[in-house]
């Protein structure tokens, strides 16, 4: 997050607005921006605070600064940059009036140079966080490790045109606008009370890997998942990573608690009622495989429901028209088809956690199913 900086300047330099003869374009000293201003608003040499972009003003500034008969207004208190006549102007120059000095007594005695944001009670626009898909918002970390957010806190060049000097060697880092995301090595922060534990045991990690976007941190989602579909050479799909130039593809269907109705609490994704439900429609599907053809099923508990793996080589021959046929055939069964039309390639591993549920992804060998099954070690104590 970088800081809001609202200095009073010098203005060093006005031009001729390009298309309006009515403004002019003036300048300041250690600053790149070029401000649109009124005609003979400011001399050279004249003291104004520059209020930069993303500047959030509060009621008492902007009812001076835009009075009702402004042809002005801001939009939700925010200082954009605007095009004027076709000439962008980054930011505003306000003049330092008697009017306004009598409002802000303190600012009589600032001198140029001087950051005047907290003097003026100006914020800094924060744009709000979007909200995430469902399967995403329960990873925002509670706890934000404190130097996680450094290294986003840059400010604008523009701000500090004397910072480089000719002849001096800088590295060059590029942005790309549109989406950002950090991941970062950092010192272990002790915070959680499991953390603390595992610090007297002498377990913890000194550092630890953390992931987010600007705005948020993410807990770290472990996953295990392997890719169902078989190469002619692997190494060149890993090369050009196009998975979909593929030879077969393990047949599995997906069969979802999300795909039926239950009275388990809304904070729970999945109860023993409704597992014991899906076991009951995949066992009976993999009976219906079988009739087909198929010999080497497995039902794997996925954590939130059960994979149907069909193993046999002709089925990993199957097409995706083929597939799709196949789970017409079982649209009475709760699958997500999606994973059996063969666009999806990867699918949990099994014996892997499944770190949404805190279940082990396991194989069931025995015709009867435990919700006990894939409870793992760590939680029986
Ligand atoms: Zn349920």
């Amino acid at each position: 997050m970088s800081s809001l900086i609202v200095k009073i300047v010098k203005i060093n330099k006005i031009e001729k607005h390009p298309n309006a003869d009515r403004l002019q374009i003036a300048y300041m000293e250690d600053n790149d921006w070029s401000v649109v201003i009124g005609l003979n608003q400011f001399k050279v040499g004249n003291l104004a605070i520059y209020v930069p972009v993303d500047s959030l003003l509060d009621e008492k500034l902007e009812n001076y600064l835009f009075p009702l008969d402004s042809k002005i207004k801001l939009n939700n208190h925010r200082v954009r940059a605007i095009k004027i006549r076709s000439y962008i102007s980054v930011g505003m120059f306000v003049e330092l009036t008697q009017e306004l000095i009598s409002l802000y007594p303190e600012l009589s005695k600032k001198k140029s140079g001087e950051d005047v944001a907290s003097l003026l009670n100006i914020q800094k626009y924060e744009p709000p966080i979007r909200n995430l898909p469902k399967n995403m918002q329960g990873r925002i970390a509670k706890r934000n490790h404190s130097l996680f957010k450094k290294y986003t806190d840059i400010e604008n060049i523009k701000f500090f045109t004397n910072v480089i000097l000719i002849d001096e060697m800088v590295q060059i880092s590029e942005k790309c606008h549109g989406s950002n995301s950090r991941y970062a090595v950092l010192p272990t922060e002790t915070i959680s009370f499991w953390n603390k534990i595992k610090k007297f045991l002498r377990l913890l990690p000194k550092k630890e890997f953390l992931i987010g976007s600007h705005n948020i941190q993410l807990n770290i989602n472990k996953k295990l998942y392997y890719d169902r579909n078989i190469y002619k050479d692997y190494k060149k799909i890993l090369k050009t990573l196009k998975f979909n130039n593929y030879i077969s593809q393990e047949l599995a269907f997906d069969v979802d608690a999300d795909n039926i109705i239950c009275d388990h609490p809304k904070n729970k994704s999945v109860c023993k009622k409704c597992l014991n439900k899906i076991y009951k429609a995949a066992l009976k599907m993999k009976g219906e495989i079988n009739d087909l053809g198929f010999k080497k099923i497995e039902i794997v508990y996925s954590g939130r429901g059960f994979h149907v793996h069909v193993m046999d080589k002709k089925a990993s021959l199957l097409s995706v028209k083929e597939r799709s046929s196949l789970n017409k055939k079982f649209k009475k069964f709760p699958i997500d088809p999606w994973v059996s039309r063969g666009y999806i390639r990867l699918i949990r591993m099994p014996y892997s956690l499944n770190s949404l549920v805190s279940r082990k992804t396991m194989p069931i060998k025995t015709k009867k199913f435990s919700s006990k099954t894939g409870v793992p070690k760590f939680l029986k104590n």
